[in-house]
């Protein structure tokens, strides 16, 4: 599909001049990086390195909170956007997830089938093929990320058992001593009229931080180099030199969805 790369003329490496006259030394293209980390923002959540970057030495108000529970309460433009970015400075080893709670759902309808009791559910029965031992239980869905995010808003049906669920999917999180983002949207809160809508759940995150769309990152950049004309590089994160310019690429015009 995509033409070779100009730098590496897709062999994935590229030959380092040291001066020397011993055997080559070569290093891992940039074209390669950047590969790894578009995949790992597809395992997380599919789609997502398509969404529109920001502009370039932006910062997203989530990557402050890549190791802390948060609630999140925005739109999925701007949350896929910003999430994208965030994605894209952890690293191709960045263990993020993005469920739904209709995932949820199906996953806690297996736990349930597993038991031996029948499904009662809309949603998953429209799956057709039953929930299945196939399927994952909630603990499988759950436990696993580095970061889990639950998206809200996704399942249609009501199922009076919902609300319990995503408050297990928390406390199973909690239990494992995992980082968990709920992320409900603007037109759909997490307030008593929600599907998921539980006092426990609610009371369980009432302390943890918030972002809404269009929040501001307040610290203002560190380390403004003397003749900056004010555009501030964005901070590196302590990964090198290649990796700088693989979120640089992530950043800018050549990331993501072009094409030639
Ligand atoms: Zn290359």
């Amino acid at each position: 599909m995509d033409s070779p790369c100009p730098t590496c003329g897709g062999t994935g490496f590229t030959v380092v001049e040291d001066g020397s006259h011993g055997p080559p030394v070569t290093q891992v293209c940039l074209c390669v990086l950047k590969r790894q980390i578009i995949a790992n923002i597809e395992r997380g959540m599919r789609g997502l390195s398509e969404a529109v970057p920001l502009d370039r030495g932006a910062r997203s108000p989530l990557q402050a909170h890549v190791g802390n529970d948060l609630r999140v309460t925005a739109s999925p433009v701007w949350f896929a956007s910003h999430l994208r970015h965030t994605a894209a400075r952890k690293g191709a080893d960045w263990g993020f997830r993005v469920v739904t709670d209709a995932d949820l759902m199906v996953a806690w309808l297996a736990t349930v089938a597993l038991q031996g009791s029948e499904i009662l559910d809309a949603d998953a029965r429209a799956e057709a093929a039953p929930v299945s031992l196939r399927k994952l239980t909630l603990v499988d869905i759950s436990s696993p990320p580095e970061l889990l995010v639950v998206r809200l808003g996704v399942k249609a049906a009501r199922n009076s058992a919902m609300p319990e669920v995503l408050y297990e999917a928390l406390t199973i999180r909690a239990h494992e001593g995992k980082p968990t983002w709920v992320w409900d949207q603007p037109d759909a809160p997490f307030d008593g009229a929600h599907l998921s809508y539980s006092r426990l759940a609610d009371e369980f995150m009432e302390r943890w931080p918030r972002v809404r769309e269009g929040d501001e990152v307040r610290q203002p950049q560190p380390r403004v180099r003397a003749g900056s004309t004010g555009a501030a590089p964005p901070a590196p994160s302590g990964n090198g030199g290649a990796s700088r310019s693989v979120r640089d690429m992530m950043l800018g015009d050549t990331g993501g969805g072009k094409r030639r």
